[in-house]
């Protein structure tokens, strides 16, 4: 679990001023579950009396995802979401049919990072990825079989 005490060292740590909004999203994102959109960001600093913009926020939440703070998925259905990265990082896969979400173990990418690193020379930043397609029980259901799921739109 990261702490507001450890998302603030590292802000300082990185020379960068620690505003009202910056603060008070950082509180939030502290405050509420993973999974947070800008809008329920917004709405929970609104319970609290903090009136920011929902652009106001969204800013905020690109600046905290610069400095690797923040992860910035989108899960679909739940549309673009932010979380403070954890270590290890976890990851979800996403079902295009029900929408479940389910986590996926970090080491699943290791041999991807291994790879881009390897033959592209690139240190890939994967904090956190969502990953389309057709979870165990859609399948088995026989409610998509594998062309229904190949045909569906891309997101
Ligand atoms: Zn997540
Ligand atoms: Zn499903």
């Amino acid at each position: 679990m990261v702490t507001k005490a450890d998302i603030l060292e590292r802000v300082k740590r990185r020379g960068e001023r620690v505003t009202l909004p910056r603060l008070a999203v950082i509180e939030a994102l502290c405050a509420l579950n993973s999974h947070q959109t800008a809008q329920s960001i917004q709405q929970h600093l609104a319970g609290q009396q903090i009136d920011l913009e929902e652009s106001t926020v969204y800013r905020v939440l690109q600046w905290l995802k610069d400095l690797g703070i923040v992860a910035q998925t989108d899960l679909g259905q739940s549309g673009i979401t932010y979380e403070v990265v954890s270590t290890p990082p976890h990851h979800h896969l996403v079902c295009l049919v029900c929408g479940q979400i389910q986590d996926v173990d970090d080491s699943v990418l290791e041999p991807l990072r291994r790879h881009l690193r390897a033959d592209y020379a690139f240190e890939p930043r994967i904090d956190h990825m969502a990953f389309f397609g057709i979870c165990c029980r859609c399948r088995s259901a026989g409610s998509v079989d594998r062309e229904d799921a190949e045909s569906l739109p891309p997101r």
